[in-house]
C-alpha cells in the first residue's frame, strides 16, 4: 500500500459566520466550533434577538459556559447585534468600544430563521450605519431580497443592487460582509470595493442545487440563501481558492433538530460546523491549491476586520485510506437529533492543535 497521506501545518481558523442558539442546542453545538476556531463571530438571531449590549455580554457569557472542557485555549466569540429598530446607537458604540460588541448584522425580515424583526430597507438605517462607520464597526449581511414577485435564486443580485450598492457607494467608509455569497453577484460586490469582504460557507463551495434537488430531494442541503446553479458554485470555488484576501471562511453552521428539516415545511440551515475545516480543506486537496488553505480559513478574515492572525498553529492530515466512519448525527442532552453536513470529507482529513 502506497502511503499517500498529506499533513500541513496551518495558522489556526477562525469562524466569520456561525449560529450557535440557545439552551439545549447551544451546549451541545458549541463545543464543535469552539474546539477548532479561534474566533466565532456569532450570530444574533435568538429568541428574542440580540439588540444591546447588555444582552450580547449575557449570550457571550452562555457561549463561553458551553464551550466545553476541550474548547481552545484562545476560543472567543464575537458577538454581534441584530440591526433592527430596537438598537440604540449609543449602546451599539458603548458596547463595540468596552470590545463586547463586535459587529451589526442586517436581516432582511422575513428572508431566514428568526428573521422576523429583521428590516425592509438598508438604507433606513444610514444614521446607524454612519456611527458604525465612524466607529469601524462592521455592518454583516444577509444579502437577499424578501420581494415574493422575485425567483429565490435571483435574490441575492437584487438586494445587492437596490439595497447595498448604495450603502457602500454613499457610507464608503462603513465595512461591510456579504455573508454566506451564493452567487456571482455577491463576489463582484466584493471584488469591486475594497472595503468590502465576503465570507463563503462549505456548502455553497461544495453543492449546487442539482445536488439539492436532482437525485430525490435533500432537505438537510436546504438553507438560505438557497444554494444556487453549478456556473455559481464553481465561481465561488475560484474566489475562494484564488487568495483574493476579501474571500474568508464562514460557516454558517446552523442546527435545526430533525424535525424540523424533515418535515412538510424544511427550516433553513446546515449544521456543518464538526466537518466545515475538513470540507473545506478536501475541496482545496482536489483543486491543488492547498497553499492557499491557511489565507482562506486563517488570516484573510483577521485582516479584513483589523484582527491579529493567529499566532497558533493546527496540524491537518489526509488520510490515504476512507476506512474510519465519522458520525453523521449528533444529539441534544434531551434527545433531539441533529444531522451533520460533511462526514465524506472527515473521512479523510483529520486535525490536531499544535500551538
Ligand atoms: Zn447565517
Amino acid at each position: 500500500m502506497t502511503d499517500d497521506t498529506v499533513t500541513l501545518e496551518i495558522a489556526a481558523p477562525d469562524d466569520w459566520h456561525v449560529h450557535l442558539r440557545d439552551d439545549e442546542m447551544l451546549s451541545a453545538v458549541t463545543p464543535y466550533t469552539a474546539n477548532v476556531f479561534r474566533h466565532a463571530v456569532v450570530m444574533p438571531n435568538i429568541t428574542p434577538p440580540v439588540t444591546s449590549t447588555q444582552a450580547a455580554a449575557a449570550y457571550r457569557a452562555r457561549v463561553l459556559s458551553a464551550a466545553g472542557p476541550d474548547a481552545r485555549h484562545d476560543f472567543t466569540p464575537m458577538m454581534v447585534l441584530y440591526l433592527n429598530e430596537q438598537i440604540v446607537v449609543d449602546d451599539l458604540l458603548a458596547g463595540a468600544a468596552d470590545g463586547v460588541v463586535f459587529g451589526a448584522k442586517y436581516y432582511p425580515a422575513g428572508a431566514t430563521t428568526n428573521s422576523a424583526a429583521g428590516g425592509n430597507d438598508l438604507l433606513a438605517f444610514r444614521p446607524v450605519l454612519e456611527a458604525m462607520a465612524g466607529a469601524g464597526i462592521p455592518l454583516l449581511v444577509h444579502a437577499e431580497s424578501t420581494d415574493p414577485s422575485l425567483d429565490i435564486f435571483d435574490r441575492e443580485a437584487d438586494f445587492i443592487e437596490k439595497q447595498l450598492l448604495p450603502v457602500v457607494e454613499q457610507i464608503p467608509e462603513l465595512r461591510v460582509t456579504v455573508e454566506h455569497i451564493s452567487t456571482r453577484a455577491g463576489l463582484d460586490i466584493v471584488k469591486d470595493h475594497p472595503q468590502v469582504g465576503g465570507s463563503i460557507t462549505p456548502h455553497h463551495l461544495t453543492c449546487d442545487r442539482s445536488d439539492l434537488l436532482a437525485n430525490g430531494m435533500r432537505p438537510h442541503l436546504y438553507c438560505k440563501p438557497v444554494i444556487n446553479s453549478r456556473e455559481e458554485r464553481m465561481a465561488i470555488a475560484e474566489a475562494a481558492t484564488s487568495g483574493n484576501p476579501s474571500f474568508f471562511f464562514g460557516t454558517d453552521s446552523a442546527p435545526h433538530p430533525l424535525s424540523k428539516k424533515e418535515a412538510e415545511k424544511v427550516a433553513a440551515g446546515i449544521f456543518n460546523a464538526p466537518y466545515a475545516l475538513e470540507v473545506v480543506a478536501e475541496l482545496f486537496f482536489e483543486l491543488g491549491c492547498l497553499d492557499r488553505l491557511e489565507g482562506f480559513v486563517s488570516h484573510h478574515g483577521a485582516d479584513h476586520y483589523g484582527v491579529e492572525r493567529s499566532p497558533a498553529k493546527i496540524r491537518l492530515t489526509r488520510r490515504a485510506d476512507t476506512e474510519i466512519d465519522p458520525p453523521e448525527a449528533m444529539f441534544t442532552a434531551d434527545g433531539t437529533e441533529v444531522r451533520i453536513f460533511g462526514a465524506d470529507a472527515a473521512r479523510r482529513w483529520a486535525w490536531e492543535a499544535v500551538s
